[in-house]
């Protein structure tokens, strides 16, 4: 069974073209890193991975189905960039937020026994059980980060897709965030990560694929990090590679960000 499916598929915000003729599948059980430069549609990409935008032409399926008609939402769960920031003012427990998960399983019913449980156990899971009932906007980076995925795991979603979720926290937090990303895949759950910091992306995603409104690269990491791609799709920048420690990481992609041309023939070792 294929996640998801982009079949040359091509978006614009009005004139600007963002992404372009991309196709590649994420399998089942498959952990992808997204990476390419600042800008280069990758936000945009799983966006339209998830039917939330609509490609201008090419198809996109969400586990078999056109991913903007995908009606199956228990399946999947997204946490956006700007996800913690707008839970932080609420005024709700972690637990409440877990709880959240289970809604689209239970549109009218009362919570069951099952229920409570599946809250509980993901908790549990994430490191969080100690902290369920302080408010979320108490919690640092890190706790916030942990209580989405726990409420993915309540939610016993196939597919957890996550835009840029560790870039608030700091380096030790974000390793342990990216170990439990790690056993969660290893569990079973197909992972689409959006990532600015390839050393951390690298080590621990089994596929990368790399964009710049193109597809530059998609395969494994071991591959990814020997080929031409990354130059190709960072420009010059290709010594981000060296800083895992990734404030030079991030600065340097975003600073060329918009420099940065796409170029004719995107490599793709895994091409159909
Ligand atoms: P990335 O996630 O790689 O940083 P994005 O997908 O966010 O890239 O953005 C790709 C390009 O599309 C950028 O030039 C960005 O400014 C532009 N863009 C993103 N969202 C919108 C929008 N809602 N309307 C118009 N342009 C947008």
């Amino acid at each position: 069974m294929t996640a998801v499916s982009l079949h040359d598929v091509a978006f614009s915000y009005g004139d600007l073209s963002v992404v372009d003729g991309v196709s590649f599948d994420v399998r089942d059980g498959e952990f992808l890193g997204l990476v390419g430069p600042n800008g280069s549609g990758k936000s945009t990409l799983l966006k339209l991975m998830l039917g939330l935008l609509r490609p201008d032409s090419g198809t996109v399926r969400l586990f078999g189905e056109p991913a903007n008609e995908f009606s199956a939402g228990e399946r999947v769960a997204y946490v956006a960039q700007d996800a913690t920031k707008t839970v932080r003012e609420m005024p709700i427990t972690v637990r409440e937020v877990v709880r959240m998960g289970r809604y689209p399983r239970n549109l009218f019913g009362r919570f069951s026994a099952a229920d409570h449980a599946a809250v509980d156990d993901a908790l549990e899971s994430v490191d969080i059980a100690d902290i369920a009932d302080r408010r979320i906007g108490s919690l640092s980076g890190g706790q916030r980060q942990r209580v989405f995925v726990a409420r993915a795991l309540a939610a016993e979603v196939e597919l957890l897709a996550l835009d840029e979720p560790t870039v608030s926290l700091d380096s030790e937090s974000r390793e342990s965030f990216y170990t439990l990303l790690s056993d969660l895949n290893e569990a079973g759950m197909s992972i689409v990560l959006v990532e600015h910091d390839i050393g951390v992306v690298t080590a621990h995603a089994s596929r990368i694929a790399c964009l710049n409104k193109r597809l530059y690269f998609h395969g494994p990491p071991e591959s990814f990090v020997e080929s031409d791609a990354l130059a190709a799709a960072y420009g010059a920048n290709q010594h981000v590679l060296d800083h895992t420690h990734d404030s030079h990481a991030r600065e340097s992609s975003e600073r060329d960000a918009d420099g940065v041309d796409a170029a004719d023939d995107p490599a793709d070792s895994e091409a159909p």
